[in-house]
């Protein structure tokens, strides 16, 4: 009698007697050691200690299984490893397989410092970067080289919101090579509008920092992979000493609670928010994967179940300096800030030159400055006048 929709499984996910021990919710367990009550039972916990038995802190508690067992169940994989931030999920997975002289192909519209991450340490180590346009298809085999191991896709694009075409991305990989790694950053879809694994993406990446903790106020990546992928990302990614403590491994699981009904408002109100923006005569386009001005709509439509509260927008000038102050420090429900996905609304603003440096494999095709909006949990009608007025300020 399993439940199939997603929302039932957000509250369910993960709730074995095992953790929660009569209460509602998992115990937080917080160790570094734990103790073994016989020689027998330290043998059964050494030979078991990555099959969920208590071990060592570092290989987790009751906690971090009880958030595991959910990750897998959420995007159906066969393990999940939890890092301190989403940042270092990205580089453990994609360390794990790559050795020097190996080559991967990585999206040139991914966030920025997973670029920075390939430039810089991954080029250190002796590991070749190819990035490619995030509006590629199956054009992506060309890139393909007998050293290539990992192939790596975000989508839809940070900033720029493009929606990759992932089925022939991923068909076109397969067929040259079954043997290549292909990881998504899967943060914009919350692990859950889109299924990675059923696309056959073999580990599938969100920054919990986001949607899953989905208050502003800790900070988690996940790697949810499958049966091929998890006995090596698991103990490379052990080796790399990653893990994370276990209240924020309670705060994430206390997240997915509610991250169906959040995600439903923040669509809701971040559609409103874009078809507004659509009409105005101060923007040149909207990035909103759930219209039809974003590039690849027709592959949202196709894979993915819903959208969230993050999209961009390009205005129909470049603001100048005084005139982006006069913007963004003005707003009264728009805080500036890296991050998303947290409860509340947030802005920040790019230059179309700023974004052409980080994205050599597409350079921007706009000349106004780009908006990204994240919209929170108010209500609706405030956010468009909050707007409303961060037009006049620029425009009068
Ligand atoms: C925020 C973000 C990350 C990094 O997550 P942190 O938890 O901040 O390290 C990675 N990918 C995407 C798409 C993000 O938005």
């Amino acid at each position: 009698m399993t439940s199939k929709h997603i929302e039932t499984k957000l509250v369910n996910a993960g709730r074995k007697p095992r953790f929660l021990q009569g209460s509602v919710n998992p115990v937080i367990q917080r160790a570094s050691s734990l103790v073994f009550e016989s020689v027998q039972q330290k043998q059964h916990a050494t030979e078991n200690r990555a099959k969920g038995e208590l071990f060592y802190g570092r290989r987790g508690t009751l906690t971090h299984f009880a958030l595991q067992d959910a990750m897998c169940e959420l995007e159906g994989g066969a393990g999940c490893y939890l890092y301190p931030c989403g940042a270092a999920a990205i580089s453990n997975a994609i360390l794990a397989f790559v050795e020097s002289g190996d080559h991967i192909i990585m999206t040139g519209a991914a966030y920025e410092p997973t670029q920075d991450f390939c430039n810089v340490v991954l080029k250190g180590i002796g590991v070749e970067t190819t990035y490619y346009s995030p509006t590629i298809s199956a054009e992506i085999a060309e890139l393909i080289q007998p050293n290539t191991k990992v192939v790596f896709l975000e989508s839809p694009s940070s900033v720029t919101m493009e929606v990759q075409d992932i089925p022939s991305i991923v068909n076109a990989v397969r067929t040259v090579s079954e043997d290549i790694i292909i990881i998504m950053d899967n943060t914009w879809a919350a692990g859950i509008l889109f299924p990675a694994l059923e696309y056959d993406i073999d580990i599938s990446i969100q920054a919990g920092t986001k949607y899953i903790v989905g208050h502003s106020d800790a900070m988690l990546g996940t790697a949810v992979s499958n049966e091929r992928c998890w006995d090596r990302l698991r103990e490379r990614s052990y080796l790399m000493g990653q893990m994370v403590d276990a209240d924020t491994a309670y705060v994430a699981m206390r997240g997915l609670r509610t991250m169906g009904i959040r995600l439903a408002q923040h669509e809701k109100s971040s559609i409103e928010v874009a078809k507004w923006l659509e009409q105005r005569p101060e923007v040149a386009v909207v990035n909103h994967p759930a219209l039809p001005s974003c590039k690849g709509h027709e592959f949202y439509i196709r894979d993915f179940k819903g959208c969230n509260g993050l999209f961009s927008f390009v205005l129909n000038k470049k603001l100048s300096q005084k005139e982006l102050e006069l913007y963004l420090d003005n707003f009264e429900h728009f805080s500036m800030a890296y991050s998303w996905g947290g409860y509340e609304s947030l802005i920040l603003a790019n230059q179309p030159e700023s974004l052409n440096y980080i994205r050599p494999a597409n350079p921007v095709d706009f000349e106004g400055t780009l908006i990204r909006v994240h919209i929170g949990l108010e209500n609706v009608n405030d956010l468009i006048d909050d707007l409303e007025k961060g037009f006049d300020r620029i425009y009068k």
